[in-house]
């Protein structure tokens, strides 16, 4: 989201479960897990180190260095912190850092799996995933879609909202449609910053729109931070915040709406295109229990609940309520400001993780599956582009001779699914005969 809504309205930060056993922080002891902990642990990071784990054996994560601690109890060394980034933007929208800037990063802060989610376009993922490649972290391949939402449907008083949308290492299966629908929000988007810009003019306020476009870069979509940038050199304002404060706030002297879809409609659509719906910063929308409520009623599948300063309550029981799924990101934009919550700061409970992958992972499966028997329907380079297009680094390499063929899907699938769950039959089914088809298309050339 942007710079304005940084500050939540209701800011209540409690420390969720009172149930909770009082956690004593005994001089340098580590916290033991509960069982439930143990065995979330155990998966979230099975799944975090797959590729690891088929390359050698030696590289895993081990989980026999379990020990007995002091009172018997049975728990367990994490020789890695599991820390998962579900939310963060760079240069491809309105972030500060280029995606292998944002890999680096987020690496650095310690991070295993990052999802980046710029706004409307997943045209940093490819950049993201080889960078990813070589920390050995892992890319959930994400976007935050722009939506409006109606309050009576599709009239009434309307309210932006963002959700977020989380694919498998194959995005997206229908990734035409998605794409075209991400394009026509981008296009808008373009209309609605020459509308704030001229705002902006009639307000005595001038900012030149080779400005905005230099500062958005070359075929990035300008967005409201952009223009606060150029607001902030043309010396209009003294700091990014206040652009927002005075005049580019939701509602703002020189806010303006672009073409956003409904918000329902592109939960639907997230859902048909084999990603998980999440609604992001609910803490900035003014009606967040009317929104919860009908996008749950569109197959929401969670919300955000937590942020770099701990749970919220207020969303989290919201969450609960509706019966959704909650989760969180620093929603870093790489601004530098003393107040911006970096990469990788968001501490998610594994507990939360595991239960977002216990409902992802079957989701993204059955997406990979469809996108393959897509590709056997119709062996084509571009639908073999698309198993394959957040990888293409890999293709290329791995392409020409035809015995690779096999490894290079292997390859992409390793990544992505447990052996229990590459092990299914009709995915079996699907891969030797994908295999074929591509030794066939690889000979033929
Ligand atoms: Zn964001
Ligand atoms: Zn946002």
């Amino acid at each position: 989201m942007m710079a304005d809504k940084d500050s939540p309205k209701k800011p209540i930060v409690n420390n969720s479960n009172n149930k909770n056993k009082k956690k004593k922080k005994r001089g340098g002891a580590k916290r033991r897990m509960t069982h439930e902990q143990t065995v979330a642990y155990k998966s979230v990071s099975e799944w975090v180190f797959l590729e690891n784990q088929s390359n050698s054996s030696s590289n895993s994560v081990s989980f026999d260095d379990g020990f007995l601690d002091d009172f018997g109890v049975q728990w367990y060394q994490p020789k890695e912190k599991l820390v998962f980034e579900f939310h963060s933007h760079t240069t491809c929208s309105d972030g500060f850092l280029s995606p292998t800037k944002l890999v680096e990063r987020a690496h650095r802060n310690g991070v295993k799996v990052l999802a980046l989610t710029d706004h409307d376009t997943m045209s940093g993922i490819p950049e993201a995933m080889e960078a990813a490649h070589r920390f050995g972290i892992k890319i959930i391949p994400g976007v935050e879609i722009s939506t409006i939402f109606y309050s009576r449907g599709d009239s009434g008083p309307e309210e932006p909202v963002h959700i977020l949308a989380y694919y498998s290492s194959c995005g997206p299966t229908k990734y035409a449609v998605l794409e075209k629908f991400l394009e026509a929000i981008r296009n808008g988007r373009f209309l609605r910053a020459k509308n704030i810009v001229s705002k902006l003019q009639k307000l005595k306020l001038p900012v030149k729109w080779e400005n905005v476009a230099k500062i958005a870069g070359k075929g990035v979509a300008p967005g409201r931070l952009h223009i606060a940038r150029a607001m902030l050199e043309a010396g209009h304002v003294e700091n990014l915040k206040q652009a927002f404060a005075r005049y580019l706030y939701d509602g703002g002297p020189a806010y303006s709406t672009g073409s956003e879809p409904v918000a329902e409609e592109t939960v639907k659509l997230i859902r048909e295109t084999g990603g998980v719906a999440v609604l992001a910063h609910p803490w900035a929308l003014k009606n967040p229990a009317a929104i919860v409520r009908r996008l749950k009623d569109a197959g929401l599948h969670g919300m955000e609940a937590y942020r770099s300063d701990g749970k919220l309550s207020v969303y989290s029981d919201l969450a609960d309520a509706h019966d959704l799924l909650k989760l969180g990101g620093s929603d870093y934009h790489g601004r530098g400001g003393q107040h911006e919550s970096d990469v990788g700061s968001t501490s998610l409970p594994v507990l939360v993780v595991h239960e977002f992958l216990k409902v992802a992972r079957p989701i993204w499966c059955n997406a990979i599956r469809e996108i393959m028997e897509n590709y056997m329907k119709d062996p084509s380079d571009s639908n073999l582009q698309h198993i394959v297009k957040f990888g293409k680094f890999k293709l290329s390499k791995s392409i020409s001779p035809s015995g690779s063929a096999s490894k290079l899907i292997n390859r992409c699938l390793l990544l992505w699914l447990s052996e229990e769950e590459r092990e299914d039959a009709e995915f079996e089914t699907i891969k030797s005969e994908l295999t074929k088809v591509l030794e066939a298309g690889a000979e033929s050339k």
